[in-house]
């Protein structure tokens, strides 16, 4: 039995997701204790138990702890279950993340799957759909499996109820990648999503991009969303280059002034343009399970953010493999996965 402290590094929600992850794929049980000790609100909270619920149906295992606020998971798998499922985060809690965890297993089992998700879909800290859409699923599909993405409606927080459902036709191993060059920038743009909200909070958004980027008013775009189940309020960037699409993420909150939405994302993007690196902050620890799933990789990235830096810990207590970290020039670093 793999034995994990949920307090270590990180600390949060990806310990535990991670492990369910990783567990699913290599059939190994495994015990976590002090799961997100640190946070204001410890333990599984509605969106981690229904990662939980989710793991222990796809591989149909044994499980004990997973309750509402539990600090402490047994779980032992017995197979990968493909198929049609429908997952409800039941509140506004990222769905997106449910599908972090159940996805790995899925892109290798023996047979196609259609899973649907119902909850949030567009939740700060967690990866918005637009970013799976943009950034990550594409990367995914070029390592052999295909997965198809369809929203149905988006969900923000605390209204929640959106729904997308996800098919993916797996592959028994994953193809390896390399992500080490960008190339240059073919396309870039910037929409801002406003539901049930004044126009105008996505007009001064925009307004403050094009400031700072010095980009023309044709890259950017307000979206009006009609049909979610609540009001909400994000921008995205897409920076679509020869090798690789990132999207950026703000999101904009109730009691912050439109003009400061944009302004961290403006941060990381310059960040990301500076260092010529082809892979960002988030996408960095998401990748390295499917690489690792794919017997190795390498990526060029920003300096690892304390979520890669654990995934590296929990990555190497399921699977015998190395993870190399290099600096190299401009704030550029290189992953070596063997
Ligand atoms: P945790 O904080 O442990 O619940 O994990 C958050 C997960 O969401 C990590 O995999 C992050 O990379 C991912 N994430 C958070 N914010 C974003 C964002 N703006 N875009 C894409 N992924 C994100």
């Amino acid at each position: 039995m793999i034995l994990i402290d949920g307090s270590f590094g990180e600390g949060g929600g990806q310990i535990l997701r991670s492990s369910l992850a990783l567990s699913l794929i290599t059939g190994k049980p495994f015990q976590i204790e002090n799961i997100r000790a640190g946070r204001k609100k410890p333990g599984l909270m509605r969106q981690h138990l229904t990662a939980v619920n989710a793991a222990v149906e796809i591989g149909d295992a044994d499980v004990s702890g997973n309750a509402i606020g539990s600090q402490f998971l047994t779980f032992s798998p017995k197979a990968i279950n493909a198929g049609t499922y429908d997952f409800k985060v039941g509140t506004a809690g990222s769905t997106t993340l449910v599908l972090q965890t159940i996805l790995p297993a899925l892109l290798i089992a023996d047979k196609s799957s259609e899973i649907t998700l119902e909850g949030g879909t567009h939740n700060p800290f967690a990866p918005p759909f637009s970013f799976l859409e943009k950034a990550f699923v594409p990367i995914i599909n070029k390592m052999g499996p295909n997965i198809t993405l369809d929203l149905q409606r988006p969900g923000f927080y605390p209204a929640g109820g959106g729904c997308f459902t996800v098919q993916i036709q797996p592959k028994a191993k994953l193809d390896r990648i390399d992500l080490i060059e960008r190339g240059d920038v073919v396309k870039r743009s910037a929409k801002a999503y406003v539901a049930y909200l004044p126009e105008k909070i996505a007009d001064r958004e925009l307004r403050v991009i094009r400031n700072k980027l010095l980009w023309d008013m044709k890259e950017t775009e307000i979206i009006k969303v009609r049909d979610s189940n609540g009001p909400g309020n994000i921008v995205t960037v897409e920076i679509a280059s020869e090798n690789i699409t990132e999207l950026f993420t703000g999101f904009g909150m109730k009691g912050v002034p439109a003009g400061k939405v944009p302004l961290e994302m403006v941060k990381e993007i310059r960040e990301y343009l500076a260092a010529g690196v082809p892979v960002a902050r988030h996408l960095a620890d998401q990748l390295m399970i499917p690489m690792a799933m794919a017997g190795g990789g390498t990526f060029r990235t920003l300096p690892l953010t304390l979520h890669s830096t654990t995934n590296i810990e929990i990555l190497k207590k399921f699977l015998d493999i190395q993870v190399d970290v290099n600096k190299l020039e401009n704030n550029a670093y290189e992953v070596n996965i063997a």
